[in-house]
């Protein structure tokens, strides 16, 4: 690139502007996906090693736009999050999730340790009303507060203040707290300290190194050992095969999650999954 701010604008503008344009289009769309019935929420399974069976789910939502078809919600969340659409969208997501666990579990043995896992943005966590609005949803599903869990980036709390706040309370309602992503943040250790924490997800990229090298063997092997001294749950997250799974249970792994066992699917599919399970 050259120097001058004038053959920058030349050479990085139009770029720039088609990004700009596309990103206000994408905003725009998203505005009206609700009220036009293209959102739904798909679940993974979380499960139990080394069996496989069924602990809980995560919610996934998806957006099938009338003329682009599936957008990945590692596009739209991003552009939700800086348009402050995700505060309504998450709302959604949350009601349907809660509404479907209630009813999952009341066909289950009420004794059986499933969650519902939610991912709540930085934008929904800095947002006044979000411990209300977590609260009035659960009173409205009957959904016992310890079956659900929020699932919170490091990111999103590092700095501490309101976000963290909201997190505090959410855990004083007897809500559950995943650390989604864990360890590809920079303060992961820390905020074990001051920020409360049921739950490890594992990130993907440390679980892909579970059957390489040794060095990136030892990543996973603390995880699981800080899980243990603090007493905390910890979930592999993105377990594509059998040998991950299998040297996950001998690092310690009790949770898994990933394509492995389960893709994310229709609740229709889970609904089958849980029954087959059963033996139903
Ligand atoms: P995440 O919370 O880390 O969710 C896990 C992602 O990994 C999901 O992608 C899931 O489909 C994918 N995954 C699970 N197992 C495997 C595997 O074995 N291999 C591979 N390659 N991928 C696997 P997805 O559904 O595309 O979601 C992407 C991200 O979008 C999520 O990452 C989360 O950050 C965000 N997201 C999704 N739904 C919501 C939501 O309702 N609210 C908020 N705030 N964020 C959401
Ligand atoms: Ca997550
Ligand atoms: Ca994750
Ligand atoms: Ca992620």
């Amino acid at each position: 690139a050259k120097e001058s701010g004038k053959s920058r604008w030349v050479e990085y503008g139009p770029e720039l502007d088609a990004h700009a344009v596309e990103h206000a289009q994408l905003a725009a769309d998203l505005s009206q996906a609700l009220d036009r019935d293209e959102l739904t929420v798909h679940y993974q399974p979380i499960v139990a090693l080394p069996g496989g069976e069924i602990r809980g789910v995560e919610a996934l939502v998806r957006w099938r736009h009338p003329t682009r078809g599936q957008v990945s919600p590692a596009v739209f969340i991003p552009v939700a999050e800086r348009t402050g659409l995700i505060v309504q969208i998450g709302a959604w997501v949350l009601r349907k999730s809660c509404d479907q666990a209630a009813a999952w579990i009341s066909a289950l043995d009420e004794a059986a340790p499933w969650k519902m896992s939610v991912n709540a943005s930085a934008r929904q966590l800095l947002e006044p009303s979000f411990v209300d609005t977590v609260a009035a949803i659960l009173h409205d599903c009957a959904l016992p507060p310890a079956r659900l869990t929020i699932e919170i980036t490091e990111t999103a709390v590092f700095g501490g203040g309101r976000a963290l706040d909201t997190v505090r309370s959410l855990h004083a309602l007897g809500v559950k707290i995943a650390l989604d992503d864990f360890g590809t943040g920079h303060s992961s250790l820390g905020l074990l300290r001051t920020c409360p924490v049921d739950v490890l997800k594992v990130d993907k990229s440390f679980v892909d190194g579970v059957t390489g090298t040794v060095e990136q063997e030892a990543i996973v092997t603390s995880i699981s050992e800080i899980a243990q001294a603090l007493r905390l749950e910890a979930v592999a997250e993105g377990v594509e095969t059998r040998a991950q799974a299998n040297r996950l249970l001998e690092l310690g792994y009790q949770l898994a999650q990933g394509f492995h066992f389960y893709r994310p699917m229709p609740p229709e599919a889970v609904t089958a999954a849980i029954a087959a399970e059963a033996g139903v």
